[in-house]
C-alpha cells in the first residue's frame, strides 16, 4: 500500500489520491484536514484584499503552508 506523509501535520495518508485526498502547491504535499485549513487561513487573511489577484494569492497560501510546516498544523487567523 502506499503511503504519503502530509508536510505540514506529517500525518500518514494511505492511498494518496491527486486532487482527492493529497493535495500538492508548489513543492508541499497537504493532506485534506490541512488543505481546508489553508483555504479556511486564506479567505480569513483576503477579506479585506481587493482586486483578487494570483500573484499574491499563491505568495500567501506558501507563506501560510511554511508557517504551518514548521508549526505541525496550519494556523487559523480569526
Ligand atoms: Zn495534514
Amino acid at each position: 500500500m502506499e503511503v504519503n506523509y502530509c508536510d505540514v501535520c506529517k500525518k500518514p495518508i494511505e492511498n494518496p489520491m491527486p486532487t482527492r485526498s493529497i493535495f500538492r502547491v508548489a513543492d508541499i504535499d497537504i493532506c485534506e484536514p490541512c488543505k481546508d485549513d489553508l483555504e479556511l487561513a486564506i479567505k480569513y487573511t483576503v477579506r479585506g484584499k481587493q482586486p483578487f489577484d494570483y500573484s499574491w494569492y499563491d505568495e500567501l497560501s506558501l507563506k501560510i503552508l511554511k508557517d504551518g510546516i514548521q508549526k505541525g498544523r496550519i494556523n487559523l487567523k480569526r
